[in-house]
């Protein structure tokens, strides 16, 4: 079967894409090595405000001197905070202290973090992710650029990333989607200089280069109907016979191909006859 061309790709081409990119070329950080509730605690909270390259030897030492969340609560705050100088906002360590003495374990679900001191909603659905593998849906500042720029054309508010984290991402797989679309939006899908040839959404991407251009006050179910349109437009400029709607809808594979076919012939588009399509012949 064809490929989607340039349209975003079914929700699971999407995920298999980045999945497959995650296996050859994600990044190995160490907390990525664990499941242990406490470890992905400190380093989420670490990286709230903190360059990974930063945060590496910091967490290092940070969980040499206190391995545990028990270890953690019986420091005095001044050593904490010694131990989190240099990474500044030492607001989180206070923090992180506090949930140690006040909770013998961390909690698991993202609700009940969210609870935490200095733990926002998406610490909560990181950590809620990353150590318990509760489906949750969320998206940092690179999530947001790599999900909205591939299927919005722009990078995504939070609401918006958070909606299609919700409807591309993987409920099994959580941790690994999340980590590789951070690493895309870390190595690849960069703010100012994208580099598209090395990306793996590179032919599903609607990103056309400019953020402000593209900046379209659309829902991404109303730009989907857009980019279906276009590739069923760029299906028919390649087939100058036409194709049937048949053919259309396998090499699409999408369910509005139909409905967005009637529409493009009202609109003089399209031509449809005995079941053919193709451009306009007069
Ligand atoms: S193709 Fe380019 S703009 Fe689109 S997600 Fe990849 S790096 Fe970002």
């Amino acid at each position: 079967m064809p490929e989607l061309y340039d349209t975003p790709a079914s929700p699971a081409t999407f995920r298999r894409r980045v999945l497959s990119w995650y296996r050859g070329s994600g990044r190995d950080l160490p907390w990525r090595h664990t499941r242990d509730p406490y470890r992905v605690l400190v380093s989420e909270v670490m990286l709230q405000q903190t360059q990974v390259a930063r945060v590496l030897p910091a967490y290092r030492r940070f969980l040499d001197r206190f391995p545990t969340l028990r270890a953690l609560s019986r420091a005095p705050l001044g050593d904490v905070l010694r131990e989190w100088s240099g990474l500044g906002y030492n607001r989180r360590a206070r923090d992180l202290h506090r949930i140690a003495r006040r909770h013998s374990s961390v909690p698991r679900t993202a609700a009940e973090l969210d609870d935490l001191p200095g733990i926002g909603a998406y610490t909560a659905s990181a950590v809620a992710c990353f150590a318990f593998d509760q489906p949750t849906a969320f998206a940092d500042t690179n999530i947001r650029r790599v999900l909205g720029r591939a299927l919005l054309g722009r990078t995504a508010t939070d609401r918006e990333a958070i909606a299609l984290d919700a409807r591309f991402g993987s409920r099994r797989k959580g941790a690994r989607w999340h980590h590789a679309l951070m690493d895309i939006g870390a190595t690849i899908c960069l703010a100012k200089r994208p580099r598209c040839d090395a990306c793996p959404l590179r032919s599903h991407c609607d990103y056309d280069g400019d953020e402000r251009l593209s900046r379209r006050k659309q829902s991404p179910f109303a730009l989907s109907d857009r980019r279906v349109r276009g590739a069923i437009l760029r299906h028919l400029v390649r087939s100058p016979r036409g194709v049937t709607v048949d053919a259309l809808r396998t090499g699409i594979s999408d369910p509005r191909v139909e409905r967005l076919v009637g529409t493009l012939a009202r609109e003089g588009l399209v031509e449809v006859s005995s079941g053919t399509v193709r451009l306009p012949t007069r």
